[in-house]
């Protein structure tokens, strides 16, 4: 919408110019946090669909896992939340997993990590857009990130 400007505003790392009127992301700018996406009231900014290269893994010959979040049974408000795993594997998917089991795994090894450095202090590594942020515009904290990867 001409003169909106709310991305603008909003994003928190000035990664939104406007350029022959359209609000245009600087990608060497941007952390990825999609708070853009979420304040647009037009709908002009979406999410990158990667339907297509989903579709082509699944009619590969590679196995193909699905990693679900912890939100799906408010995500797929069709289907009874006992069903999901079952229709991901009548989709094609060999392994469906829930990224709460990665969870459980990274919280393990952050308990070990601060087993062996009791006196330290990380920036938690759970979220790409943080991962981003520090990586892009405080290089100096780069090694204060948890050398842990993201559940
Ligand atoms: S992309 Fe959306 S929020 Fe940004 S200026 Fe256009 S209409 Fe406004
Ligand atoms: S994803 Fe976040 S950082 Fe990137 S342009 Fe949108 S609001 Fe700015």
């Amino acid at each position: 919408m001409p003169g909106c400007y709310t991305c603008v505003r909003e994003c928190p790392v000035k990664a939104i110019r406007i350029r022959e009127g359209q609000a245009d992301v600087v990608f060497s700018r941007c952390i990825g946090c999609r708070n853009c996406v979420q304040v647009c009231g037009q709908y002009a900014k979406q999410v990158y669909d990667t339907t297509t290269l989903v579709d082509a893994l699944l009619s590969g010959k590679d196995r193909v896992a699905a990693i679900i979040a912890p939100s799906f049974p408010a995500a797929f408000i069709d289907w009874p939340y006992q069903k999901v795993v079952g229709l991901f594997r009548k989709m094609g998917f060999d392994y469906v997993m829930e990224v709460a089991f990665g969870a459980d795994l990274v919280s393990d090894r952050y308990q070990r990590l601060f087993e062996k450095d009791t006196n330290g202090h990380y920036i938690a590594t759970s979220c790409p857009a943080i991962v981003n942020y520090v990586e892009r515009y405080y290089p100096a904290l780069v090694d204060a990130l948890a050398p842990i990867v993201s559940p």
